[in-house]
């Protein structure tokens, strides 16, 4: 690190539990970001501020008006502009080191198994089920860590799932595939903006623990909010034994 960097990140070198070797572990992070609405905005902001080294930004929309009340990576100049793009302008001048790499594509099975394939850890910012499947199933293939959120209405939920382990749980575990409730969309139920900021901004430290070698936090655990009365807990995953995603995997 040069001088500059030392200032810049300072006060995350000053922390016994990253210091300077956990710094220097975020600026060689390359991290894969699906989604950059209400959780992604949040989590790719503080993610390029710490000094991630990589981060690819991956969606297919376009900013709209109405994502302005709670997508905050994104401006009114914006609209009608592709997310990834104006993401990218907004972490590049909030931190100029970070190489922000746009694809405004809705991945495939294929190219998210190569997004995966280069990342060291993965967020699910997305806000449809076939997409969280669709990532779980890449990130057990590849044995990425995941860092899974979600927010309805005021419901929120962030939990990890560290493919590294073999005792690791699955998504599908969590919410199997196959008994599916209606899934519920903010466009048409709502979101309270605030909530998508805590729940990507979970994303983004448990991504940032992660990477510096941080062995504490969400792992193996759900943690929901219920952002009405503010009531968080925190409950224990297990892996599933007849999971049909991972439980022949290991
Ligand atoms: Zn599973």
């Amino acid at each position: 690190m040069n001088d500059q960097q030392l200032l810049r990140y300072s006060r995350h070198i000053l922390l016994e539990q990253i210091g300077i070797e956990g710094q220097q572990r975020l600026l060689d992070a390359r991290v894969l970001i699906i989604g950059l609405g209400g959780l992604g905005s949040p989590a790719a902001l503080y993610l390029a501020a710490s000094g991630v080294g990589q981060l690819t930004l991956c969606d297919h929309d376009t900013v709209e008006l109405s994502n302005l009340q709670r997508q905050i990576i994104h401006r009114s100049s914006a609209i009608g502009l592709p997310k990834v793009g104006s993401a990218q302008a907004a972490l590049q001048d909030i931190n100029p080191e970070v190489e922000c790499i746009a694809l405004a594509v809705r991945a495939d099975a294929g190219q998210l198994a190569e997004l995966v394939a280069g990342a060291d850890t993965v967020l699910d910012c997305s806000d449809n089920f076939a997409t969280r499947y669709a990532v779980n199933r890449a990130c057990l293939a590849q044995r990425k860590p995941l860092v899974s959120g979600a927010a309805i209405k005021f419901d929120g939920q962030v939990a990890v799932f560290d493919f590294r382990r073999a005792d690791a749980s699955c998504y599908n575990c969590l919410f199997p595939e196959d008994s599916l409730a209606a899934e519920l969309r903010c466009a048409t139920t709502g979101v309270f903006a605030p909530l998508v900021g805590i729940i990507g901004t979970l994303q983004a430290a448990e991504a940032l623990k992660l990477l510096a070698g941080i062995e504490r936090g969400l792992s193996g655990k759900l943690l929901t909010i219920d952002a009405l009365d503010m009531n968080i807990m925190r409950s224990n995953l297990s892996k599933d034994p007849a999971c049909s995603i991972c439980g022949n995997s290991f």
